[in-house]
């Protein structure tokens, strides 16, 4: 990792990663960094962390089987995680790696259910990603990166096409050989599609004809129907208007009418209120009817005791006329027997 004398290894952070059940961080110095510990204290886990981090999908290199193994399994005093993940730290201040910031980390972080995540600077990326990044620095695949336990034998023993890859990687051309590959699979697949293409070119030319024909009648029918479509509209525009008139009109109409009802209604009322008010005073003229009957006949009776009071008078008045003249007759006599006295 140190390329002209420049450290770019800077820290690898772990938590949750086999062993490392609690947030693990090693720094490393510019100058050479040993790691020493009891057998079976995690310095080989140290190193399957970084082959890990780096994209590894192999778990016989990481020395387990499957992602699960990857995440701390729990101990005695600890119970098991759920999550393992690490972060490794680059320095880029020198622009080694093609990517414009300074600091550079890459994360991997794995779940119990199987699933893995990667990170470049925190952002969520494809592992395709994390590989190209690599691949193009020469960090890339897993051969001479990182010599584990047991492979400096294991590579003095390569098979010559192994040997072959190895020095190829160092070269840096591992990501052009993954290019190729890559590209000489597609062209295999679109010539696959081609071929395809073809059976079905093959399988449709005897048909060619009636296919035709069909859309030849699929064309005319398209036409009638359209033809169809414009007449129905002008058709149906006909109507819409006329009705619309009509609606018109029925509506004007029905205002009309709703119009005069409503006047006749008014004098209805109208009627109503003058009959209550006769009604009224036909009551108070026969109250006054009743009250006069009653002063006619008061009076009759008072004429008819008057008259006998006259008559009664009347008779009265005679006798006592009758008596005057009695007493007259008698006083004149008196009279003159005086006369005679004095005489
Ligand atoms: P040696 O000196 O023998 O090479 P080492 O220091 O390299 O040993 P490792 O091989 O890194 O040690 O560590 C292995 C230890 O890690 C074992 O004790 C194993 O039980 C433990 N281990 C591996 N995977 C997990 C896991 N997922 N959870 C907890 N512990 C684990
Ligand atoms: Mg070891």
């Amino acid at each position: 990792m140190t390329a002209n004398g420049q450290p770019r290894l800077r820290s690898l952070d772990l938590q949750g990663y086999k062993t490392f059940a609690s947030k693990s961080m090693f720094a490393f110095a510019p100058t050479i960094t040993a790691i020493v510990g009891p057998n079976g204290s995690g310095k080989s886990n140290i190193a399957d962390a970084i082959r890990w981090v780096l994209g590894e999908q192999s778990y016989s290199l990481l020395r387990g089987k499957r992602t699960d193994d990857m995440i701390f399994s729990g101990s005695e005093q600890r119970a098991r995680a759920s999550m393992a993940s690490a972060t490794i730290t680059f320095d880029n201040s020198d622009g080694w790696l093609p990517i414009e910031f300074s600091e550079v980390t890459v994360g991997r972080r794995a779940y119990r259910d199987g699933t893995n995540e990667y990170l470049i600077n925190g952002q969520r990326v494809r592992l395709r990603d994390v590989a190209e990044l690599l691949a193009r620095c020469g960090l890339g695949e897993r051969t001479y990166t990182i010599i584990g336990q047991g492979l400096v034998d294991a590579a003095l023993s390569l098979k010559a096409e192994e040997r072959r890859r190895l020095f190829e990687e160092a070269a840096g051309i591992g990501l052009y050989r993954s290019r190729r590959e890559e590209t000489l699979r597609r062209m295999d697949q679109t010539q696959r599609n081609l071929d395809r293409v073809q059976d079905i070119l093959a399988e449709l030319r005897p048909r060619l004809r009636s296919l035709e024909r069909q859309a030849r009648r699929a064309q005319d029918y398209e036409q009638v129907r359209s033809e169809l479509n414009t007449a129905l509209r002008t058709w149906y525009g006909y109507h819409w208007f006329r009705l619309g008139d009509s609606v018109f009109h029925a509506r004007r109409e029905a205002e009309r009418e709703a119009a005069q009802r409503d006047a006749l209604r008014e004098r209805e009322e109208k009627a109503d209120r003058d009959l209550v008010t006769a009604r009224a005073s036909i009551d108070s003229l026969r109250a006054a009817l009743h009250r006069n009957s009653q002063h006619v006949s008061a009076a009759y009776r008072e004429r008819e005791s008057l008259g006998r009071k006259l008559a009664v008078a009347e008779e009265r008045l005679r006798w006592l006329g009758d008596q005057i003249g009695t007493l007259q007759a008698e006083l004149s006599e008196a009279d003159s027997s005086q006369a005679l006295l004095q005489t």
